[in-house]
């Protein structure tokens, strides 16, 4: 029963386009309209209509603590006491930078922002404004936002809708942008070859969660890092997803690859809406007022946000120990479907970094776009729905990556493992 989801919906599509607020909410690609969610606690959601999901998409990735976590609730509403917003600098914004630097290892000055897009659509210009440079390269599949220059061959949202190539951006936009495949440093070479000495950045999420998840391969994320100090280009990681997931210090921490500047996003705000970019000394000495390169925000280092955002990196800070748990429970429930997928006599792939994972519908490895888009589409469609009716919430997108929270057990796990054997069997039969 999903009246009242379906009532809302209705109004919802009268009053905004699409009836969601982000793209990748409606359920374009699985078939079906969007669920409405009343409330959260732990590894739950529960819709307008009190059916409960167990929730694998984690609001893309910010709930690894599980939702209403108590540290972060009580830490937001201790500072709701103290109003909510002054446009002048706080206390909170400095501690909160000094927690960063003191996490993710390559940060030596960090600029707090309000979302993942304006943390990497910033990187890029002080990216361009540090070396004079005007070109990117970017790798196809992978999402860094919706910022014009973004927008061109990327993943998530994008893919789904079909739309690799928004209306809206410029060709010159387009021009400055190199798209390249991913995990393949010999194309990387070929476009540093072609447009020698014009490129400013290499950006790329460092493992991939925007066209599912797909993991660097051995010896790329170090190989990027020598073209850039070669060439003297800012090698950005778009950690908005990785930060603080895979380790405490991200995927930087976790393949000991150090990029100039790193994007963040998601877990920093604790649920809140939150960015940040930061790196090198000299390079962010380069953003305003310090340098020329101009970047600015009414709202950012919002003290709420800082508070909810530090209360989550602090207690990840202080329990080391959330990370091998999720690691552990996450490689549990991989191996869960893949003894699914043998007693059913499946060949599927399925990639997984830390509490990462995803299922592809293809018997082919996926390492980049083009194998990712080998999953056959309908059949996701039907596996997402098939969970949906069990009560298990995945993102309604094959080229998304699923997130682990600590709220998560060893019986839910099992709970998930035995949802994705009935599922399998449903859509075979
Ligand atoms: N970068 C990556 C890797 C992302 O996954 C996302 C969003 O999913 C973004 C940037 C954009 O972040 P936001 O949606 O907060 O603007």
């Amino acid at each position: 029963m999903i009246q009242n989801s379906q009532d809302l919906f209705k109004r919802a599509q009268r009053v905004i386009p699409g009836g969601v607020n982000s793209p990748v909410r409606a359920f374009r690609a699985v078939g079906g309209n969007p669920i409405f969610m009343a409330s959260a606690k732990g590894p739950y959601l529960y819709d307008e209509d009190n059916n409960q999901y167990l929730d694998f998409i984690n609001s893309w990735g910010p709930m690894i603590l599980g939702h209403a976590c108590e540290n972060v609730e009580k830490a937001v509403q201790d500072a709701l006491g103290n109003s909510f917003s002054f446009g002048a600098p706080t206390r909170r914004e400095v501690e909160m930078a000094e927690l960063i630097i003191s996490m993710v290892p390559s940060v030596e000055k960090v600029r707090m922002v309000n979302s993942g897009t304006e943390a990497t659509m910033s990187a890029v210009r002080v990216a361009r404004g540090y070396t004079g440079k005007d070109k990117i390269i970017k790798f196809e599949g992978c999402y860094h936002g919706h910022g014009d220059s973004f927008l061109i061959s990327a993943g998530s949202g994008a893919i789904t809708l079909g739309v690799p190539d928004s209306p809206g951006v410029t060709k010159g936009v387009a021009q400055d942008t190199i798209t390249v495949p991913y995990n393949n440093l010999e194309a990387v070479k070929i476009a540093l070859e072609a447009n020698k000495g014009q490129v400013a950045a290499i950006i790329l999420e460092p493992v991939v969660g925007n066209m599912g998840l797909v993991p660097p391969v051995r010896g790329f994320l170090p190989g990027l890092r020598d073209l850039c100090d070669q060439e003297g280009i800012v090698l950005i990681f778009d950690e908005v997803m990785t930060g603080f997931r895979l380790a405490k210090g991200g995927a930087q921490e976790l393949y000991n690859v150090m990029p100039d500047l790193t994007t963040l996003g998601k877990i920093i705000g604790g649920g809140l809406p939150v960015g940040a970019y930061g790196g090198r000394k000299e390079i962010m000495d380069c953003v305003a007022p310090a340098g020329p390169v101009y970047q600015a925000g009414t709202l950012s280092g919002n003290p709420i946000a800082m508070a909810a955002g530090y209360a989550m990196l602090t207690y990840l800070n202080e329990h080391p120990e959330v990370y091998p748990y999720l690691d552990n429970l996450t490689s549990k429930m991989v191996e869960g479907m893949r003894e699914n997928l043998t007693q059913l006599n499946l060949d599927y792939t399925i990639n997984q970094v830390g509490s990462m994972f995803s299922i592809f519908f293809t018997s082919d490895p996926v390492t980049d776009f083009d194998s990712a888009k080998q999953s056959d589409l309908a059949l996701f469609g039907q596996y997402f729905n098939s969970m949906l009716r069990q009560g298990i919430y995945l993102a309604p997108s094959q080229f998304e990556t699923l997130f682990v929270s600590i709220a998560l057990t060893d019986k839910l796990a099992d709970q998930y493992i035995a949802a994705n054997l009935a599922a399998l069997h449903e859509i075979h039969q």
